[in-house]
Parts: structure tokens; C-alpha cells; sequence
């Protein structure tokens, strides 16, 4: 693993990413702090071999930027549709579920619920 590699590995598993959801430009300057001279573009490629290595999560949001996740445990997320704010949640009997309706074991599962945040509900 490069040099590079490591070290956006190792601020996925700091406190800095833990619970949270960041975009590549976030981890981009968090990378930086450490490592001053990284350049956008081995964030981005190394984010994606990442990503491609089952390391991280990549979630779209429909309409905000793409986000990492740091959180291997099985989660579905709820998105914002106004902030585009994403936040997790757990369903603990949902694979469950699906196992039985699926007649077979289920690996894993991708879930985005769409709802207006309490922020953005207070601002309208
Ligand atoms: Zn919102
Ligand atoms: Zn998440």
C-alpha cells in the first residue's frame, strides 16, 4: 500500500471520520494536514481504489457531492432532499427481511430514505 493509501485509511478510522460522511474535497484538505504536498489527484484515484476494494463506501446524494463512508457495519442512510445533509441509520432486522423474502442469504444492501432534516424544516 502507498504511502498515500495509508494515510487516508488511517483518517477514515480516526475520530475525524467516525459517524460522519465526507466528501472527497473534505478528505482532501484532512489529507493535507498531514501530508502537505498530496495533490487532489492521488486523493481522488486513491479513493477509488478504495472504494473498488471494498475499503469505503461511496454514497451518492442525489444533487450534493459524493460522500465516503467510513462505517463498515450495515447501514442505510437518510438524505436530506433540501441540505443534502446524509445521515446514518441502522435497521437491525431489515437483512433479515430481505433474507426471507429473498429466499437466500443477502450480502448486503444499499438504503437512502429521503426526508427534510429538522434544520431545513425550521428555516421553510
Ligand atoms: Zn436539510
Ligand atoms: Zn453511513
Amino acid at each position: 500500500m502507498t504511502k498515500q493509501k495509508a494515510l487516508l485509511l488511517s483518517i477514515f478510522r480516526s475520530e475525524l471520520c467516525k459517524g460522519q460522511h465526507r466528501t472527497a474535497d473534505e478528505l482532501l484538505l484532512l489529507a493535507r494536514e498531514k501530508m502537505p504536498g498530496i495533490s487532489r489527484a492521488t486523493v481522488y484515484n486513491n479513493l477509488r481504489s478504495m472504494e473498488e476494494e471494498g475499503l469505503i463506501r461511496k454514497i451518492t446524494a442525489d444533487g450534493g457531492a459524493d460522500v465516503y463512508d467510513s462505517s463498515f457495519e450495515l447501514h442505510g442512510h437518510l438524505i436530506c432532499t433540501s441540505c443534502h445533509a446524509i445521515k446514518d441509520i441502522s435497521v437491525p432486522t431489515l437483512l433479515e427481511d430481505m433474507k426471507r423474502i429473498a429466499g437466500a442469504d443477502v450480502d448486503s444492501y444499499e438504503l437512502k430514505l429521503r426526508y427534510v432534516c429538522e434544520n431545513c424544516r425550521k428555516t421553510v
